[in-house]
C-alpha cells in the first residue's frame, strides 16, 4: 500500500469525499465530513478535462492504497482483459488480497489488512501469503493462520464491523475465521465512487 504523505482526512478533503481512508474510525462522527458538518464551499475547484481525470485516478490509486507504476500495471492488464476495461481495473483492484481482508471485516482499515499480511497472519489454500498485492481468483479459499496471534484482533474487527455487510462475492465463516471467493465482484458491488471512464480517459492519451 502506497504511504499517504499527506493526512488521510485532508486528502478527502481535497476530494470534496469521504474517501474512507481510516477505515471503521470515518465511521464515527469525527470525520471531518460528516455531512452534518459539512462546512458551505466545500466543492472542487474548477480544472480542465484533464485535471478531472487525473483526480478520479488519484482518488481510486488512494482508496486501494497503489503507486502510480501498480497502478499503471493494473490498467495495461485490465486493458489486455476481455470485457470494460474500466470495471476489469476496479474488479482487479477490489479483489487485492488486503482490500478482501479489509471488505470480510477481519481488519479495521485496509492498513491493518495489509500489516496483517506482512506479517504472514493471512493464508491462500493453506500457503501464507504475505504480499498485499496478492491477487485473489474464484474458488481461492483465505483464512487467518492457526494459532495466529492475530486472530484475537481479527474476532474483534468482526464484532466491531457486525453492521457492516460482506459482500455477496464472498462466502465467509467468521467463526473458522475462513473465506472463498465464489465469483468476482460486479460493478455495482464495488462501493468506490468514481467514474472509471475518466480513469480510462487518462490513460488512453
Ligand atoms: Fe476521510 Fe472522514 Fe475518514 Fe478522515 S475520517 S479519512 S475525512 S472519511
Amino acid at each position: 500500500m502506497a504511504r499517504i504523505g499527506k493526512p488521510m482526512c485532508m486528502v478527502c478533503r481535497r476530494n470534496a469525499e469521504k474517501l474512507y481512508l481510516k477505515g471503521r474510525r470515518c465511521e464515527s462522527d469525527k470525520c471531518p465530513l460528516d455531512p452534518r458538518k459539512q462546512r458551505k464551499g466545500m466543492t472542487l475547484p474548477k480544472t480542465s478535462e484533464y485535471g478531472i481525470q487525473m483526480r478520479e485516478k488519484n482518488k481510486v490509486k488512494t482508496y486501494y492504497g497503489v503507486l502510480e507504476k501498480q497502478f499503471r500495471r493494473y490498467f495495461s492488464m485490465a486493458k489486455k482483459s476481455k470485457g470494460v476495461t474500466g470495471e476489469i481495473l476496479l474488479c482487479f483492484l477490489e479483489c487485492r488480497i488486503d482490500n478482501v481482508v479489509y471488505k470480510l471485516n477481519w481488519a479495521f482499515s485496509r492498513r491493518m489488512a495489509r500489516q496483517a499480511i506482512i506479517h504472514g497472519h493471512i493464508f491462500v489454500n493453506g500457503k501464507r501469503v504475505n504480499r498485499p498485492s496478492y491477487q485473489l481468483k474464484v474458488g481461492d479459499e483465505i483464512s487467518v493462520g492457526e494459532n495466529s496471534r492475530y486472530s484475537e484482533l481479527a474476532k474483534q474487527a468482526i464484532e466491531n464491523g457486525r453492521s457492516i455487510p460482506v459482500p455477496a462475492w464472498l462466502e465467509s465463516s467468521d467463526k473458522q475465521l475462513k473465506a472463498k471467493i465464489v465469483r468476482l465482484p460486479t460493478r455495482d458491488e464495488i462501493s468506490v465512487s468514481v467514474d472509471e471512464h475518466l480513469i480510462v480517459n487518462f490513460y488512453s492519451k
